[in-house]
Parts: C-alpha cells; sequence; structure tokens
C-alpha cells in the first residue's frame, strides 16, 4: 500500500554487507548477493500449511510424549514404567529440585509454548483471521526460537540421571518414541515457519 517509495526497504548481505532494495520473493526463490553469493532471504514453499501441519501433529502428540513411559526400569527385582513426567517426580523427590526445574522448563514448558505459538500463528493466517496483536505475539515468539533445541539435551539429561540414579537395567518405551516424534514434529513446524513472510505480511497490514 501507499507509494513505493516511502515503503520501500532495504536487504543488506550478512556476509559482505552489500545493499540491496529489499526483492519481492515469490514461493520457493532466493535472494543472492551479487557480490559474494551469499542467499540473504528465502520464501519458502507452502511455509503457513506446513508448518499448520506440523504443528498440528505436535499438540496431538503433546500428552502420549509426556505421559507414556518413556523408560522402563528394573528397580530391586521389580520392573516400572517412568514416563517423562514420572522422572521430573523422581529427580524432586531424590533433592534435585534445580534439575526438575530445568528439565520441566526446557523439555515441556518451552516446546509446548512455541508450539501453540506456531499453531495459533499458522491458524491465523490460514483462515485471514489477521489482526494487529499478532504483531507483539510474533516477536515474543521469535524471541524463544534460541531456546529451539535445548529440550533434545533435556532428555539426555533425564535419561542419563535416570540411569545414575538407580543403576538398573533400562529399556525404551512407546512414550520415548511419542517423544522423538513430538521433538520432530515441533522442530518442523519451527523450521517451516518463513519468519520473514510473516514479518512481511504482519507490516503491510498493521503498520503504518
Ligand atoms: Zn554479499
Amino acid at each position: 500500500m501507499g507509494t513505493s517509495i516511502d515503503t520501500k526497504q532495504f536487504i543488506a548481505c550478512e556476509q559482505c554487507d552489500a545493499l540491496y532494495e529489499k526483492p519481492d520473493l515469490i514461493q520457493g526463490q532466493r535472494a543472492k548477493c551479487v557480490r559474494c553469493g551469499n542467499i540473504m532471504a528465502e520464501r519458502k514453499v507452502d511455509s503457513i500449511e506446513r508448518s499448520f501441519n506440523w504443528s498440528l501433529a505436535g499438540i496431538l502428540l503433546l500428552l502420549p510424549a509426556i505421559l507414556l513411559p518413556i523408560m522402563g526400569v528394573t528397580l530391586a527385582g521389580q520392573y516400572h514404567h517412568a514416563s517423562l513426567l514420572d522422572c521430573i517426580v523422581a529427580l524432586i523427590e531424590r533433592g534435585f529440585l534445580m534439575i526438575a526445574i530445568l528439565v520441566f522448563l526446557f523439555a515441556i514448558a518451552v516446546p509446548v509454548v512455541r508450539l501453540f505459538g506456531a499453531f495459533y500463528i499458522t491458524y491465523t493466517f490460514k483462515f485471514n483471521k489477521l489482526k494487529p496483536s499478532l504483531l507483539p505475539f510474533f516477536k515474543a515468539f521469535h524471541h524463544l526460537d534460541s531456546w529451539a533445541m535445548l529440550n533434545v539435551f533435556m532428555l539426555g539429561i533425564v535419561v542419563s540421571m535416570y540411569k545414575l540414579l538407580d543403576d538398573t537395567e533400562l529399556s525404551v518405551n512407546m512414550g520415548l518414541l511419542a517423544f522423538i516424534l513430538w521433538l520432530i514434529s515441533s522442530t518442523m513446524a519451527a523450521i517451516a515457519l518463513d519468519q520473514d513472510y510473516i514479518w512481511q505480511r504482519l507490516e503491510d497490514e498493521f503498520v503504518n
């Protein structure tokens, strides 16, 4: 909207600082720096649709991932199943409160917020329900991105803690499969999301 001179934006190459007019990319197109060949921008194909589907899958997998047993442990001759929540409770009972809090935050809370965030954003785009409040919402969502991969490390910590604490035979259960699929879904939902496109649409719509 408006005159083209007022709204014209520039894009700088991160590698060599060359300055360009911001290109209008169509799906699947990339903007390459003429000077150094760096890819400066990319319009992902079917970004909204794909991110919507992955986040929906992630939301459906949420409860199985948290509540199904991720491990089987044999304690004093008895076989127990432990879900991710059980592991967190066990950590608290043994006095590892800080680790329990970290595991809860990064293995459950942050990914859940990101998943529902991605779902909400792609839902509003998919069904044309854009509103001004999406701008601050997306800004906050964007910040969570830096924490994206921590849940994988957290899962590793849970498993190794349990093993250290109990010195037992471990077996892998359905819950772990659900948890891994859940991790893949939430990671793919984030990768498929074209943040440039979303910024641009929101700015075109509400900033002026
Ligand atoms: Zn360059």
